[in-house]
């Protein structure tokens, strides 16, 4: 068992209007004084933000955002900036999702930028990387989650190993009902701490948290969570029912 607080987040992805999120962030709130030594996260849709925020006041959960725009403003039409999303309550944010990365064409470059522009305006990246069912079967796991980390995290200074996430999730994993297995999961998790021991130095690596996403559910987060370099878990479809939702973050019970 290590000491860093479990993050069990979840990712609302393009599912909730604003009164339906809110309402589920309200169950949330209330069944999240059952969870117990974790960090909660949610992370609706921008135009759900403010309305969640509201429902969350009082509670220890905390509200992220799935994207950003790397500029603090500007003629870029449909973009939310940093300042946006902090405005709107946001501690964390998101950061190169698999999704975003396959469907919206976001790239290693962009990445880095996003994730220096949500640590300028003092929020939490969660920066995501995975490997393709392909690269695994080629054996190219381990190199292409080293580029992704080396590019996405360059030039990060950090005084704190709580002032970023990395959140592993291999993109055949997601929404696909496979999961990796506990071992599997961990032994990715393991390469990533050592990379991240050599990028930022082996005492905030040692801190960071390092989350696993890939159909996680009630039934395979204990597991998961038992692994020692296993912090927590970015949640999509699991998360959008609240009641489901409330057992992952109850791993222990
Ligand atoms: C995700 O979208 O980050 C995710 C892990 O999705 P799912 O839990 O549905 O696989």
């Amino acid at each position: 068992m290590n000491s860093r607080l479990p993050l069990i987040a979840g990712n609302w992805k393009m599912f909730k209007t604003g009164p339906e999120a809110a309402a589920a962030a309200r169950e949330l709130a209330r069944e999240v004084a059952g969870a117990q030594a974790v960090e909660v996260m949610i992370a609706p849709p921008f135009t759900a933000l403010e309305a969640v925020h509201a429902a969350l006041q009082g509670s220890a959960i905390a509200l992220g955002a799935q994207n950003t725009h790397w500029e603090d403003s500007g003629a870029f039409t449909g973009e939310i900036a940093p300042p946006m999303l902090k405005a709107a309550g946001c501690r964390f944010v998101i950061i190169g999702h698999s999704e975003r990365r396959q469907l919206f064409g976001e790239d290693d470059r962009g990445v880095n930028r996003k994730v220096h522009a949500v640590r300028r305006h003092g929020m939490v990246p969660v920066v995501c990387v995975g490997e393709t069912e392909a690269q695994r079967d080629a054996g190219q796991t381990f190199s292409v989650l080293d580029k992704q980390l080396r590019l996405g995290l360059e030039n990060i200074a950090l005084g704190n190993p709580l002032d970023v996430v990395v959140a592993y999730e291999p993109v055949w994993a997601i929404g696909t009902g496979k999961t990796a297995s506990d071992h599997q999961a961990q032994e990715v998790h393991d390469r990533i701490r050592r990379l991240l021991a050599e990028l930022l130095g082996a005492d905030l690596a040692a801190g960071v948290r390092i989350l696993y996403g890939g159909s996680v559910k009630p039934g395979n987060v204990a597991g998961l969570m038992a692994m020692p370099d296993i912090d927590g878990a970015l949640v999509g479809g699991a998360s959008l029912d609240p009641q489901t939702f409330a057992r992952i973050m109850r791993f222990r019970s």
